[in-house]
């Protein structure tokens, strides 16, 4: 008898399960703007919707389930795709990216390897040139997709380690020589701590850079604390940890003045650009955007500013070699020839478990190549300067709001407060309790979600937008709708 696996699904099962599946999520992409961005649920309610108890004995019909699962999502699930969604730096996701991830998953080709997944690598370093291209980046780099910023801003701080320590770091560990000092402003995102964490460092390694008045790393600090380590003695510098884009105000750092340091103390310059470096492809970006090809190593984010679904981050590495040298090793039990060598091009194909921490790969690259396909140079262009022009929209728009008070606006990043009329109100702690119970507000509320940002110690609500579903008149609600919910907790706070 043919054997019957309770996950398969024939082939005409699959086409129609497939055309209803995508028929309810077409209806659901067009419900997106009138849904509230979230629900107010607790973690105990959205508990009770799931099946009770242990995983049944006997499996249900998948069709079923999806019928099911779709309206479940729909109905309790914050919606970073929703058009008035600015929180924190997460894009909603290309329906092309969607389709692809259906098409990549039912490929499912492991791109570890090269032999394993033939067409997938050259799309994967595909995508890769094509990104480096677009941030103005070598071509000829090294580079790599992975989960998001945050790994890929670990595999460029690994392969600064490998390249800059004295001795074998890979070898013999960290014991073996000096401890080593890492140099970043105090704006960085925290996965430089994990990493100081992860990769044994410990984060005393950390030498936390002033900024100045715009966020952006002071140049004389970060002199002088490379002078003073190197003086001492107690700690050896390697890396310099650059921001295109900080998570909280998307300041750009003086990439130029950085780089011309670290090339002259023979230090690797990380440029962490998860948010920020795909705005390079703009002619108007902030001048040091246009400095990323300085950079020995360079994180962004295809699931943010390429709106790419969950998830996909990319590693750049100037030199191609120092990126395989931080990663590579050769198992017996992996016979992965490195192929095509010797054909016409004399560029071998590209085994990628050897290029980073992940050993089977998923085929990230498909969604993120076929939207940059879709949108062409022009597009993704396009895409980006619209978001930057709304967000300086709706920072004039705050800053017109006689109760909103707005504070800094850089790429597509606003940053404000409410400001209550009373100027007997305006105590700075009062200030940051009633903007802190407004971002509670908004966060509940779901008319449209902001994040925060602490600027030189005060609190703020912060919009970024790389939201391409955003329009005018989302854009143009915000303040009233933050003025509006100001009043109600301002009025509670003085009761
Ligand atoms: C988002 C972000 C990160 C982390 O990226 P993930 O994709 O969340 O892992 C790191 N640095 C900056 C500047 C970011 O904006």
């Amino acid at each position: 008898m043919k054997r019957h696996a309770p996950v398969d699904l024939s082939p005409e099962e699959l086409r129609r399960l497939g055309h209803e599946v995508v028929d309810l999520l077409a209806d659901f992409a067009a419900s997106l703007p009138s849904r509230p961005v979230t629900r107010h649920e607790t973690p105990s309610e959205v508990r009770a919707l799931l099946p009770p108890g242990p995983l049944a004995a006997e499996g249900r019909p998948a069709s079923e389930l999806l019928r099911e699962t779709i309206p479940l999502l729909a109905d309790h699930s914050l919606f970073n795709s929703h058009p008035r969604f600015w929180g924190f730096i997460t894009a909603g996701s290309t329906p092309i990216g969607a389709l692809g991830d259906l098409v990549a998953a039912t490929m499912n080709p492991n791109v570890g390897a090269w032999g394993l997944a033939p067409i997938a690598s050259e799309i994967e370093a595909q995508t890769v040139r094509w990104i480096a291209d677009l941030v103005r980046f070598p071509s000829h780099c090294g580079g790599v997709l992975g989960s998001g910023g945050a790994m890929a801003n670990y595999l460029g701080f690994l392969a600064a380690r490998r390249a800059k320590a004295s001795w074998d770091v890979r070898t013999k560990g960290l014991r073996e020589g000096p401890a080593l000092a890492i140099y970043a402003s105090a704006e960085t995102h925290t996965w430089i701590q994990k990493a100081a964490d992860l990769f044994g460092l410990g984060t005393d390694a950390i030498r936390w850079i002033d900024t100045d008045a715009r966020q952006r790393m002071r140049v004389d600090h970060l002199e002088s604390a490379i002078a003073a380590d190197l003086a001492s003695g107690d700690r050896a510098p390697f890396v310099v940890v650059a921001a295109a884009g900080t998570v909280s105000t998307g300041a750009v750092d003086p990439l130029r003045e950085i780089a011309a340091l670290c090339r002259e103390r023979d230090l690797w310059l990380h440029v962490d650009g998860a948010y920020g470096a795909l705005a390079a492809v703009l002619d108007d970006a902030p001048e040091d955007l246009h400095a990323l090809a300085l950079a020995d190593s360079l994180a962004l984010d295809p699931h943010k500013w390429l709106y790419a679904p969950l998830e996909a981050g990319c590693t750049l590495v100037r030199d191609p070699r120092l990126l395989v040298d931080a990663f590579s090793f050769h198992p017996d039990y992996y016979h992965f020839a490195p192929a095509g060598e010797g054909e016409p091009d004399a560029r071998p194909g590209t085994n990628y478990y050897e290029l980073g921490m992940q050993n089977s790969r998923g085929f990230r690259a498909l969604k993120v190549w076929l939207a940059l396909r879709q949108a062409g140079r022009d597009g993704v262009r396009q895409m980006i300067a619209d978001d930057c022009a709304l967000s300086r929209l709706m920072h004039e728009a705050i800053a017109a709001h006689p109760e909103l008070e707005a504070r800094s606006q850089s790429l597509s990043i606003s940053t404000f407060r409410y400001l209550p009329p009373d100027p007997a109100a305006r105590a700075p702690a009062r200030l940051d309790a009633l903007n802190r119970a407004l971002l509670d507000r908004l966060q509940t509320g779901g008319e449209a979600y902001v994040s925060n940002a602490v600027i030189e110690g005060a609190f703020h609500l912060r919009a970024c937008i790389v939201n391409f579903r955003t329009q005018r008149e989302d854009v143009l609600a915000l303040p009233e709708l933050v003025a509006r919910l100001g009043r109600e907790v301002d009025r509670e706070l003085a009761r």
